[in-house]
């Protein structure tokens, strides 16, 4: 089902208006996880300078340690809710537990897997089952096929939402957090008919990299490129290393505006 041979056609995903799939480029911003509503708001702001509409935020964290902060869970995605309302904005947010999938659509727009979670099957499933765009993230070390067949999983339930996410795979590489597969998007793009993007902050895990590898992203031919920005990164409870503050989110934008269609 997911493939290009079965329907010609891309597969353009509504979001608040945005037409993803039709060409033009998005841009999924917003802090690694959700801390407080202080924190959100002052990004929404930015994003809404920039005049972007999609708004990412984590509340449940799939974090390596299990002493790491793991997220304000439900808390955390009424936060998004009530500023995204406040905003206009849309909320793309990561669920982890099926069990959570149908409360949580009280308050996302997009339903966020990720990479750790792309071969469980049974959330696969039970996003199948809903009907609301799925942003579905390719695994530390799955293969292409590997990607798309967990997305195949949520079309066979009949959601046909979906929107791809390149973010990096484990490769002998050190110098990035992961390594950038940038030519999955266009086999993605050439093999199936869902749009694509690219995250930058969790495939580079560098500041310095987050726009020379969106400006590859989008030239290459992803549908939108996701990255993290944090008022303060510095103090940020996850991936502080990698967030933009919202300066640096600013200078990110005007940059890619010269290079990019920006929705
Ligand atoms: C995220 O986007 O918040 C995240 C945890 O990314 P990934 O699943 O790609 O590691
Ligand atoms: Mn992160």
């Amino acid at each position: 089902l997911v493939s290009r041979k079965k329907k010609p056609d891309d597969t353009i995903i509504n979001i608040k208006g945005e037409q993803i799939g039709t060409g033009e480029q998005h841009f999924v911003m917003g802090p690694c996880a959700v801390e407080s509503y202080e924190q959100v708001k002052q990004v929404a702001k930015a994003l809404k300078d920039q005049g972007l509409t999609l708004m990412r935020g984590g509340a449940f964290k799939p974090r390596t340690s299990p002493y790491d902060f793991q997220g304000l869970g439900m808390e955390g995605l009424k936060i998004l809710r009530r500023v995204a309302d406040e905003e206009n904005l849309a909320v793309i947010s990561e669920i982890l537990n099926p069990n959570d999938l149908e409360e949580a659509l009280d308050y996302v727009d997009v339903v966020q897997i990720g990479a750790r979670n792309m071969q469980n099957f049974e959330l696969l499933k039970a996003a199948g089952a809903i009907r609301k765009p799925v942003l579905l993230k390719r695994g530390l070390s799955a293969t292409i096929e590997e990607f798309m067949y967990a997305a195949e999983y949520i079309l066979a339930q009949g959601n046909d939402q979906i929107i791809l996410c390149e973010r990096g795979i484990r490769t002998y590489e050190k110098a990035t957090r992961n390594t950038l597969d940038i030519s999955a998007v266009p086999i993605l793009k050439q093999e199936t008919h869902l749009p694509v993007m690219v995250d930058v902050t969790h495939s580079t895990g560098r500041k310095d990299l987050l726009l020379p590898a969106a400006k590859a992203a989008l030239a290459i031919g992803a549908d939108g490129v996701m990255a993290e920005v944090h008022p303060d990164p510095a103090v940020a409870l996850s991936d502080s290393a990698q967030q933009m503050n919202i300066p640096q989110f600013h200078d990110f934008m005007n940059e890619i505006k010269k290079h990019a269609a920006v929705f």
